[in-house]
């Protein structure tokens, strides 16, 4: 075994891993990466299909982010934004306001039905990863929802009921304790039910697995043939109903727009988000929109996130929008933009909270008055951080990189098609630049696997051997592959699916 290996077994204790299955083998030591590619300690390269759990961009070793980093490392690697300012987060606040703006100033009809133009997004808030930009976004909204309660009521603030929020069933939000409490996933969340506030959840769009879905098993997104009268967004409007007769309407809304990703890859047939986000903001709720995976162009660039038409590989005629958040697909802009992941392109934990003048006013006040947001991280704003975040928007908002993201998705959507034909794949859900693909027992019965099974981790271990790597979400194969990923290395990933699919699940 390696000696790097071998420090690492004896030493380290990864994230979300088993660890006892962990020292059965020898781990994949990572020692260099170029574009889609990552190689190991022993020479062996792998294709990096779901971006290095997501963050990666324009792929590894990437020149202009390289050189911006470099740049700023020639003239300092981190200052503190508590009492300082700095060059590069300047900059990129300007940069990701109007990026997030954009849509605002879009003379586009969803826009302007959904009435969002004068919501503009005015500050930023900086972190360091997802859990951190959605905490961020949790205290501000409760704090700004108890100050204006208070202000409307007249009435001393400990008489205020505690501000409450609302998220999707499945929801997966950060690690940290607050955002825990804003996620309903039993398996990671139940054991820290003690440490966590109340928080309400309601039933999300999972049309392949949706109760109100009447329709039987295709060989077809069930997005596509789903029988139903959109009863998911009945129940969000109950819910808003209920808490407001109750005398505590919701403070927020907290979703991931188009497609949960930890939940499962579910994503969110079209037209869902609009309704449900247009529901709580007529209910007075504030919107936050998690686009920790979903931001940067992930979601592709076709208005309806499904393909975009056009020649297999080609992008579509007349050019392609460039649209950077998932929200922005249904023409809605939340009060809290919450980024990180892919924000600098993948090298460095770097987040941001983006929202209203109307938030920070309610923060504003003389120093006695106590107003002030108390909160803030020992690298927030980090130089570094900050540069390569600016290379990469600014790789994000070239023509060729929102041509080479269309060609990609439909490449991406063409080469899933292959998969069909196993039996043991039971949905296969694409929105814009990732996929998820649910392993059944049978995809006429959608009989689920138990997780006891460990069929996701068994195919991702699979497909390891042959040179891809991915991790599942329990039974769902996640394919997110880095934006410079070429048609060959995408066929490659593709197949390699399936030949492990086969392989596992062959008697
Ligand atoms: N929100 C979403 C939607 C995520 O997918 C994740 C991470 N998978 C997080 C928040 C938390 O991000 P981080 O791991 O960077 O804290």
């Amino acid at each position: 075994m390696h000696q790097l290996a071998r420090l690492d077994r004896r030493y380290l204790w990864h994230p979300f891993t088993q660890m006892r299955d962990w020292l059965r083998r020898e781990p994949i030591v990572i020692v260099s990466g170029m574009g889609a590619l990552v190689r190991d300690v022993n020479g062996r390269e792998y294709l990096d299909a779901n971006s290095s759990i997501w963050t990666n961009l324009h792929g590894h070793h990437q020149p202009k982010i390289n050189a911006a980093i470099q740049r700023q490392l020639n003239k300092i690697a981190h200052s503190s934004a508590l009492g300082l300012a700095n060059e590069p987060a300047s900059l990129l606040a300007e940069k990701l306001l109007a990026a997030a703006n954009q849509i605002c100033d879009s003379k586009s009809q969803s826009a302007r039905k959904s009435k969002i133009v004068n919501r503009k997004l005015s500050k930023v808030f900086f972190s360091d990863d997802g859990s951190t930009a959605l905490e961020v976004a949790l205290k501000l909204a409760y704090e700004f929802a108890r100050r204006t309660r208070v202000k409307s009521a007249g009435r001393v603030a400990a008489r205020i009921a505690p501000p409450r929020f609302l998220s999707l069933e499945g929801a997966y939000h950060g690690d940290t304790v607050g955002a825990v409490a804003l996620g309903h996933i039993e398996l990671f969340h139940r054991s820290y039910s003690g440490l966590l506030f109340k928080s309400d959840k309601v039933m999300s769009p999972y049309c392949y697995r949706c109760p109100f879905n009447r329709a039987k098993p295709e060989r077809a997104d069930a997005r596509e043939y789903r029988k139903c009268d959109w009863e998911c967004i009945e129940k969000v409007e109950q819910k808003f109903s209920a808490r407001k007769k109750r005398g505590n309407p919701y403070a927020a809304f907290v979703f991931e727009p188009l497609i949960q990703g930890a939940a499962g890859m579910i994503p969110q047939p079209k037209g869902w988000l609009k309704r449900v986000t247009e529901t709580a903001r007529s209910r007075g709720a504030l919107l936050i929109a998690d686009e920790v995976m979903t931001g940067f162009g992930r979601t592709g660039s076709s208005e309806s996130c499904l393909p975009a038409a056009g020649l297999p590989g080609k992008p579509p005629e007349g050019g392609t929008p460039n649209i950077l958040f998932g929200s922005h697909h249904e023409g809605v802009q939340p009060d809290f933009l919450c980024l990180a992941k892919g924000m600098t392109g993948g090298y460095l934990p770097m987040a941001a909270t983006l929202t209203t003048q109307r938030v920070f006013d309610a923060f504003l006040g003389e120093y006695d008055e106590f107003k002030t947001f108390f909160h803030g991280h020992s690298y927030t704003a980090n130089q570094l951080g900050a540069a390569a975040s600016l290379a990469s928007l600014e790789i994000l908002q070239s023509a060729e990189s929102v041509q080479a993201r269309a060609c990609l998705q439909n490449t991406l959507h063409d080469q899933l098609q292959h998969l069909w034909s196993l039996p043991n794949v039971g949905d296969i859900r694409q929105v814009g630049l990732m996929a998820g693909i649910e392993l059944v027992k049978d995809w006429r019965t959608r009989e689920p696997f138990d997780l006891r099974e460990r069929a996701g981790i068994r195919v991702c271990e699979g497909m390891a051997q042959r040179g891809v790597l991915t991790r599942p979400v329990g039974n769902v194969i996640v394919l997110m592959p880095p934006y410079c990923t070429t048609p060959a290395q995408l066929r490659k990933m593709v197949a390699v699916v399936r030949e492990s699919v086969q392989e596992t699940f062959e008697d």
